[in-house]
């Protein structure tokens, strides 16, 4: 089961729009340096079409975007959600950021908008940083990517 540590409508994250950031809870990935050791514990609220409607109730007109931050170790769930998200809300955009090098084979292309991938390498910097090896990725309508990463570089 999903969980989420909090969230916050965040500017920086996904460029060009205002997204939901929802810090999910869980991660398995480790990287050394972590910034955020609190998001490798399994706490926090569950986050299901459920939880999702009140976020909507509260959010849903003032964002363009929601973005799950994390969910590496249960993909098919944040899977799940972005098509619940699509079904429910097209006028949103969905976002994920994933802390692996590669794609989950659970992520269907057609329920998001944006991919970021790329685990945390101190040395290398956050997103923000023109030497990061992360790598924000927006989903075409064909379905290939374009790489936008540099928005991001300050
Ligand atoms: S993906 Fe993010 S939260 Fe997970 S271990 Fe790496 S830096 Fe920490």
């Amino acid at each position: 089961m999903v969980r989420f540590y909090n969230y916050d409508i965040v500017f920086a994250e996904i460029p060009d729009e205002v997204s939901l950031a929802l810090n999910i809870t869980g991660c398995p990935n480790r990287c050394p340096g972590c910034h955020s050791t609190h998001l490798q514990q399994n706490i926090g609220d569950v986050l299901d079409a459920d939880a999702l409607e009140v976020l909507m109730g509260l959010y849903g007109k003032a964002i363009t975007c929601v973005c799950f931050m994390g969910g590496d170790g249960r993909a098919s769930e944040i899977n799940a959600l972005a098509a619940y998200l699509r079904k429910n809300y097209p006028e949103l955009k969905t976002g994920w950021y994933s802390g692996r090098e590669e794609m989950d084979s659970a992520i269907e292309l057609k329920n998001f908008n944006y991919i970021k991938l790329g685990p945390y390498i101190e040395e290398r910097g956050p997103l923000s940083s023109p030497t990061t090896n992360q790598r924000v990725l927006q989903v075409l309508p064909d379905l290939t990517f374009k790489d936008i990463t540099y928005k991001l570089t300050k």
